[in-house]
């Protein structure tokens, strides 16, 4: 993971320790001695993390903080506020200024690196989102994405052996976060497996003298229900060993025991937000995808996706020798139907056509709308004599029951004609093999319509 960190401190000492520890773990790393040269160097850098101390003459870290956060340019650059161990009113003032987390001084490498890490994490996500979001915004393809600066409550579950500790979470997380809790594993698995509820963090206390927290960690990273969702633990200050072999397990976060509020608020509101931007970027990626390849009237796969897709199906079933087959569909006398109940109609009889053909073939069958009122289904591992059966049942699925039309208050019989085609063999090509598809089905028309026509391999 590579990222530029912008290292603020007027002491040019503790600038010279961070910049060696951070370009050791090859970060890229620039350094400002004030607040007024660290502001200039936000704008001239664009770090991926601010790392800034909070003590500074003039233009202190607070008003640096609050500067970059109001600004709409800045303002999703993630920032860790040093402060000194017994200036807990700095944290206070450092969240309302709006920074992201904070490391105390003298600054310990585990903490350093695992708060780096993850707001990298969180900045890379956010960085994507607003580039897709920008560039499928200008295609016109979905509506802008959800706002960024997301304050609504999110789902927690912490899970501890004991109530007291539970409470404590509650309370420090009171208003912000929806906190459940769970006082076993074992309850809390099964409860995850069966609830609606999509939890965006999961804490985990790793207190020795109760459960197995690291192997319930192991678990939760594993479940595929839960694989996604950010774990943040809490451990002891002595228990280096097990934090890290937590952190080698793909733990998100952690806090250390005894629980500073404001901390643990910075650490779950980075980790909320976090699920917030992956998932939406799951949304987002997906709702684009289906948009490229697919129909909108009947949701079926489009022409271009049809043909990408069957070219890498005929080059896969040419070299592994197996057989392939496609329909080639068209509705008879179509024309006048739209003619006779108008174009609205028309479309209503298309989607019903569509959802009929879908339910006819197996889930790995491709039903694509390749031209208004033209399909074509792609059968992988599938013989002629078997893609006939199959297009004979799609044939019988349309023609057996009238379409019902206005409502319900009138009906018309749609019947459609079919082409059918195997790959040939090694020196088959995909033009061919279409025309073949193509040929068979005008055979069809010609031979009456509402029948299923082989093509001569
Ligand atoms: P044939 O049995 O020879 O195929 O007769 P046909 O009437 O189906 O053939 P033709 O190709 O002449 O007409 C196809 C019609 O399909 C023309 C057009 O009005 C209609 N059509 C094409 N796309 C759409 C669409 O998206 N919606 C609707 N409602 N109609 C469409
Ligand atoms: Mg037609
Ligand atoms: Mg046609």
């Amino acid at each position: 993971m590579t990222a530029r960190i912008l290292v603020v401190d007027d002491n040019p000492a503790n600038v010279r320790l961070l910049e060696a520890k951070l370009s050791a773990e090859y970060f890229e790393v620039v350094t400002a001695t004030s607040g007024a040269t660290a502001l200039e160097s936000v704008r001239d850098t664009r770090p991926d993390i601010v790392l800034l101390d909070v003590m500074m003459p003039g233009i202190d870290g607070i008003e640096v903080c609050k500067r970059l956060k109001a600004d709409p340019a800045t303002h999703h650059i993630p920032i860790i506020m040093v402060t000194a161990l017994d200036q807990l009113e700095d944290r206070v003032r450092g969240l309302d200024a709006g920074a992201d987390d904070f490391l105390t001084k003298p600054i310990n490498d585990v903490s350093l690196f695992c708060r780096i890490r993850s707001l990298v994490r969180l900045k890379m996500l956010s960085d994507e989102l607003r580039a897709r979001a920008t560039s499928s915004e200008i295609m016109g393809l979905i509506p802008p994405a959800a706002n960024m600066a997301d304050v609504r409550p999110g789902k927690v579950l912490a899970i501890d052996g004991r109530a007291s500790f539970l409470e404590r979470v509650k309370t420090a997380l009171a208003g912000k976060h929806e906190v459940a809790t769970m006082l076993d594993p074992a309850t809390a698995l099964a409860h995850l497996g069966e609830t609606s509820i999509s939890y965006e963090l999961i804490i985990v206390n790793l207190d020795e003298g109760q459960f197995d927290g690291l192997r319930l960690c192991s678990q939760l990273k594993s479940l595929e229900r839960t694989r996604q969702v950010p774990i943040l633990i809490v451990v002891t200050p002595d228990d280096q060993q097990r934090l890290l072999r937590a952190l080698d397990m793909g733990i998100n976060d952690y806090i250390v025991r005894p629980i500073d509020r404001l901390e643990l608020l910075a650490r779950v509101n980075t980790q909320v937000r976090r699920s917030r931007y992956s998932e939406q970027l799951r949304l987002n990626v997906q709702a684009s995808l289906e948009l490229a390849v697919t129909d909108s009237l009947t949701g079926l796969y489009n022409r271009r996706y049809m043909e990408t897709h069957l070219t890498h199906l005929v080059e896969h079933s040419i070299s592994r020798g197996k057989p392939l087959s496609v329909l080639a569909i068209d509705v008879d006398f179509f024309k006048p139907i739209n003619d006779t109940y108008g174009h609205d109609v028309g479309d209503k009889v298309l989607q019903e056509l569509a959802s009929r053909m879908r339910d006819s073939v197996r889930n790995v069958d491709m039903v694509c709308r390749v031209g208004g009122e033209e399909f074509t289904v792609i059968l992988p591992t599938t013989d002629i004599e078997t893609a006939k059966k199959i297009a004979e049942r799609v044939r019988a699925s349309v023609s057996s029951k009238p379409f019902s039309i206005d409502m319900g208050s009138g009906s018309a019989n749609v019947t459609v004609s079919i082409g059918v085609a195997g790959l040939a063999g090694p020196r088959d090509t995909l033009e061919d093999f279409l025309r073949r598809a193509d040929q068979a089905l005008y055979a069809a028309k010609r031979g009456g319509r509402n029948r299923v026509r082989l093509a001569a391999a």
